[in-house]
């Protein structure tokens, strides 16, 4: 299934279903309260999608975020609890009938290594090569300079071979802008927390909107409820007023949201419940 926002149409991609601890998906919100909405297992972890949308637009081929990616050892992959149900981001665009020859974009919204590591792969002499050898990878500048310069809290997540393989192959390109048009009707805008140089992507056609939200709310519930937010977010606060911003956006607009680790409820529509408080309902989906 595809979601139809005027000409454009955008495919939603599995890349991996992976699980994390609870406390980090959701941090300070008691157990009590998110646990209504997301079942824990015995361990307290919860199932966390990674979500990856391409579409064409304005003659382009066009991949946002490339999930975990290929390359991890089976320790790692154990750790992550990794499955692959329908394959990965490659397999998902091959059922479009896109190769990664033919992807012209490539839009990383962050470089955590659950959003960027399909961005590279290992290549036959066991190096990371970029896995679209012939696309623009895009990244904000901030982000970039974030990744490339991490700290003990950081570099867990910010792993050199899903980026620098790009630098040199002269196929990253850093984004001056918090907001730029990659395409007719695909816009990139920054919206930060998650990290300072996150992105979230807007897309607009024939009077319709959408916008992939990515980890300004990394679950559908995340967005309807400002205070809740993920552990992993760097600038909580500003996390928040991220969010207060796009709520009202989105609500002006009837917006189709997407989000990228949510799989009850991967994409719906903001509204106000009879009390007057921000809801989402939930849209249609299957998995491309
Ligand atoms: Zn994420």
């Amino acid at each position: 299934m595809t979601f139809h926002v005027g000409e454009l149409k955008i495919h939603l991609i599995r890349d991996a279903l992976v699980k994390v601890d609870a406390g980090g998906a959701f941090g300070l919100v008691p157990r009590v309260l998110w646990s209504r909405f997301l079942a824990p297992d015995a361990d307290n972890m919860v199932p966390m999608p990674l979500h990856n949308l391409a579409l064409r637009a304005g003659g382009k081929t066009i991949v946002i975020d490339t999930g975990i990616g290929e390359k991890l050892p089976a320790k790692q992959r154990a750790i992550w609890r990794l499955e692959r149900p329908q394959g990965g981001l490659v397999a998902g665009l091959a059922r479009l009938g896109i190769a990664p020859e033919d992807v012209d974009l490539v839009i990383d919204t962050h470089l955590h290594a659950d959003h960027c590591g399909g961005n590279t792969r290992l290549a036959e002499d066991g190096m990371p090569a970029p896995t679209f050898p012939n696309a623009e990878y895009v990244v904000h500048r901030r982000e970039y300079a974030d990744a490339s310069q991490s700290n003990e809290r950081t570099r867990a997540t910010y792993l050199p071979e899903n980026f620098e393989p790009l630098r040199r192959t002269g196929q990253l390109r850093l984004l001056e802008q918090d907001e730029e048009t990659l395409a007719p009707g695909v816009v990139a805008v920054r919206t930060p927390g998650h990290t300072p140089g996150h992105l979230s992507v807007r897309f607009e056609s024939e009077g319709q909107h959408a916008l992939f939200v990515c980890d300004m709310a990394s679950y559908s519930i995340q967005f309807a409820k400002l205070g809740w937010m993920t552990a992993y977010d760097v600038e909580p606060l500003v996390t928040l007023e991220t969010k207060r911003h796009w709520q009202a956006w989105a609500l002006a607009h009837d917006a189709l949201l997407i989000f990228p680790h949510d799989h009850q409820v991967p994409a719906g529509r903001l509204a106000l419940d009879e009390d007057g408080r921000p809801v989402i309902r939930p849209e249609p989906f299957a998995y491309t």
